[in-house]
């Protein structure tokens, strides 16, 4: 009998929505079942075996020393480890608060914060080797089979590296930006979810985090020329990757006067 690959789920800082998903996928959920052992899922599971696995899906950011230990541990123990979700991947909206002071951020939310041992929410990759990431918040069931499909075969994911605008144009939309001057996140944002926001009139923002590429200034400028103040151009950019290296400076910017 062929041995089945061991997948493993985790979850740091997050809110659980990326696992979700993956119990989502409940019509082929048995199928999946029939294909790898799942031995670690706290989420679901009451048994879960600590030993080692072939793949690991790492839900949430790391936000505290005991998570960096936790990943590292993870490391070792697998073989290809999968930043499943945005959170995963550079912190997504929990890293909203890294805009703002530490203790700030504590006080706002605990009454009493001599317990709290935070430190800023990054993704994973910041402190371990991750072998392949998983965008979305949550990620689209699509994107989890295809993953998981590849992980099987041994090849490279197929994952999407165009913007959402892509999609929406074969939804035949029209732009929410150029017809009603809405601060649409889709021409720098990850396709991957069929343009589900401007088709339903409601513009991107930015769930997928930054596509291949962006040109994260160019809109910024766009979004600037058709009235939006400087503030809420950086929120835009801070709410789901302001961690990352395409939105960062954007996320930090700082307007000529
Ligand atoms: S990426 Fe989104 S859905 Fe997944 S854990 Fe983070 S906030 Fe939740
Ligand atoms: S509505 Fe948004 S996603 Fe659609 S084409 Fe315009 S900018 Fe792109
Ligand atoms: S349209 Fe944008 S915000 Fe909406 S689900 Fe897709 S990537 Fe996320």
């Amino acid at each position: 009998m062929v041995k089945k690959p061991k997948i493993a789920i985790f979850k740091f800082t997050g809110c659980a929505g990326c696992q979700l998903e993956l119990l989502h996928l409940e019509d082929i959920f048995l199928d999946l079942l029939e294909l790898f052992d799942i031995n670690y899922w706290v989420m679901v599971k009451r048994d879960n075996d600590e030993k080692e696995w072939d793949i690991s899906l790492v839900e949430g950011g790391i936000s505290t020393p005991k998570e960096i230990e936790e990943i590292k541990q993870i490391r070792k123990k697998t073989k290809f480890l999968v930043a499943f979700g945005d959170c995963a991947i550079g912190g997504c909206i929990p890293s909203i608060r890294n805009w703002i002071p530490q203790m700030e951020a504590e006080n706002q939310v605990y009454p009493d914060t001599s317990t709290i041992h935070s430190m800023k929410v990054l993704g994973i990759g910041e402190y371990v080797k991750v072998d392949a990431i998983l965008k979305g918040c949550p990620p689209h069931r699509e994107t989890i089979v295809e993953l998981l499909k590849s992980a099987l075969l041994k090849i490279r994911p197929r994952l999407k590296q165009h913007p959402v605008c892509v999609e929406c144009k074969f939804r035949d939309n029209a732009c929410l930006i150029t017809s009603k001057k809405m601060a649409c996140m889709g021409p720098v944002t990850s396709a991957g979810c069929g343009a589900i926001c401007p088709s339903l009139g409601r513009e991107c923002e930015g769930c997928f985090g930054p596509m291949s590429n962006p040109n994260a200034s160019a809109l910024a400028s766009i979004f600037k020329d058709i009235g939006f103040s400087e503030d809420d151009i950086k929120r835009k950019f801070r709410k789901y990757a302001g961690m990352s290296s395409e939105f960062q400076k954007e996320a930090l910017h700082e307007w000529k006067k």
